[in-house]
């Protein structure tokens, strides 16, 4: 049923050129957005100096283009709006919902990524520190669109989490809700590795006061080694040649069936008949897909 008023958006960090993981992503948000004749947004997590890589996010825009799926509006970067972010961090302290943390990660290593809450009552003597939210009991709930009905206890894992980094940068958690509350994204589809942040994202929006977006994780794309497709483990990046078999065997991975002669049609007509013939239905509901059943020609 098509839904005008769906924005969906895709958003990678530029850590590095796309790889057929994150093209995975691309493809079936701008899919899912554009059988709905819905609006399809471009957004650079760039939020993290150290961890980006010069000339990623040209690279990144290219090679959308390259492989047609094309957005709307403007590129939207991260970097551009700290302050904003900064805003909405300091608002969550004002209203005692967030606090400042120095613990060392030495002194939190005992405790598995739980957080158990030793910055509450205010931190020990002084230097730089993190800002965590506040969590308690109350269930955070949703229906996932693909992975089905979630039900998580935040203050048992992982905690009060953090929203602002030691190191000074907004955390991507925060920036995440912001962002996407911001550019009135209500439908977000994303790789199953980040299901886990799907509930402090909607946790941050409740308590900044932003309407909850609905949310789709498709399984993420694994190696021989079982590990994900990423730019750590050097996955390689999508070919700058013919887009279309990388399309195809995307398609296929999705669970769409694409008819073999797809691979001979004009890029529009590929994705057109992606579009026409897009069912979230039939995308997978694993974690995990194996490139290594595709003979992936790059
Ligand atoms: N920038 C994040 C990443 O590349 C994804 C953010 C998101 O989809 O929420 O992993």
């Amino acid at each position: 049923m098509a839904d005008p008023s769906y924005i969906g958006r895709f958003a990678p960090s530029p850590t590095g050129p796309l790889h057929f993981g994150s093209l995975l992503a691309a493809l079936a948000s701008y899919l899912d957005a554009r059988a709905e004749g819905g609006q399809w947004l471009l957004r650079i997590d760039d939020i993290d100096p150290l961890r980006e890589q010069a000339g990623a996010s040209d690279a990144i825009q290219r090679t959308l283009e390259h492989f047609g799926l094309t957005w709307d509006g403007s590129t939207h970067f991260q970097s551009r709006h700290l302050e904003r972010f900064r805003d909405l961090c300091d608002q969550l302290q004002q209203a005692h919902q967030a606090y400042p943390c120095n613990c060392s990660r030495k002194k939190l290593a005992a405790y598995g990524g739980r957080y158990p809450g030793f910055c509450r009552q205010g931190p020990s003597g002084s230097g730089d520190f993190a800002i965590r939210v506040w969590c308690d009991h109350n269930p955070v709930e949703f229906t996932d669109r693909i992975q089905g009905h979630q039900h998580y206890d935040l203050a048992q894992d992982p905690g009060d989490y953090i929203i602002w980094r030691r190191d000074n940068l907004v955390a991507y958690q925060l920036a995440a809700a912001a962002d996407d509350a911001w550019q009135e994204v209500n439908q977000v589809v994303r790789g199953v590795d980040l299901i886990d942040s799907t509930p402090r994202q909607l946790h941050l929006q409740a308590l900044l006061g932003f309407p909850p977006a609905t949310y789709a994780h498709i399984p993420v794309v694994v190696n021989d080694n079982g590990q994900k497709l990423s730019k750590q483990n050097l996955a390689r990046p999508l070919p700058e040649d013919d887009p279309r078999p990388a399309l195809v065997a995307a398609l296929e991975l999705l669970g769409q069936h694409p008819p073999s002669e797809l691979r001979e049609s004009a890029l529009d007509d590929l994705l057109g008949w992606g579009i026409a013939h897009w069912s979230l239905a039939q995308v997978p509901r694993r974690i995990a897909l194996s490139a290594s059943t595709l003979e992936l020609p790059f």
